[in-house]
């Protein structure tokens, strides 16, 4: 079980969203092929994360809660899969990510979708093991990925300044690093705010 979802509900994050945007979701048809050809799968629950995986371009669209307080396993364990680190065998690099994290992204998943923009979160990274972290170039030592806490990603048609801007504007958001030249990094850490 975890509360924060109904926090985030209430958040001025997504009512400003709404709000700010309610022209172009009247306009826009929920979930229509995107500017990359791709179709979001339907689901019935709300809660629904998008992510794509650039190296390997393994995506999925699932669930993880149905009812925004407890977890959907099936939905989360096959986004936490994504979300490996691919430099290690299956089963040292898949784990169990951070659920406030996964909230985090699909919350600025929502904030695009109000403004009408239907595309998957693009992971770079998601957790590392401390091998792989000490591999990965201008990573930080104590870096957040190793505890499943972090992702960089970018989101096609979205430039990585006003991405950067939106998970500022994320309530849920710890960390955020701004990489003008391709992603942005996202942690659930203590709030802090860097430019790469
Ligand atoms: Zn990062």
């Amino acid at each position: 079980m975890y509360e924060t979802m109904c926090q985030l509900d209430r958040g001025a994050f997504i009512a400003g969203a709404a709000s700010a945007l309610v022209t172009s979701a009247l306009l826009t048809p929920l979930w229509r092929a995107n500017a990359s050809g791709l179709v979001k799968p339907q689901h019935s629950s709300r809660y629904v994360l998008w992510l794509q995986r650039m190296q390997t371009g393994e995506s999925a669209a699932e669930p993880f809660s149905v009812d925004g307080r407890s977890v959907y396993m099936p939905g989360y364990e096959r986004l936490c899969g994504v979300l490996r680190d691919l430099h290690v065998p299956l089963q040292e690099g898949d784990v169990q990510m951070s659920m406030r994290t996964i909230e985090a992204l699909w919350s600025v998943q929502q904030y695009l979708a109000r403004a009408g923009i239907q595309e998957p979160i693009v992971v770079h990274s998601g957790y590392r093991t401390p091998r792989t972290n000490a591999n990965t170039e201008g990573a930080a030592r104590q870096s957040y990925h190793m505890w499943a806490m972090a992702v960089d990603f970018h989101v096609p048609n979205v430039a990585m300044d006003y991405l950067a801007a939106i998970c500022m504007a994320c309530p849920a958001r710890g960390g955020v690093g701004y990489y003008p030249g391709g992603w942005v990094h996202l942690d659930t850490g203590p709030q802090r705010y860097w430019s790469g």
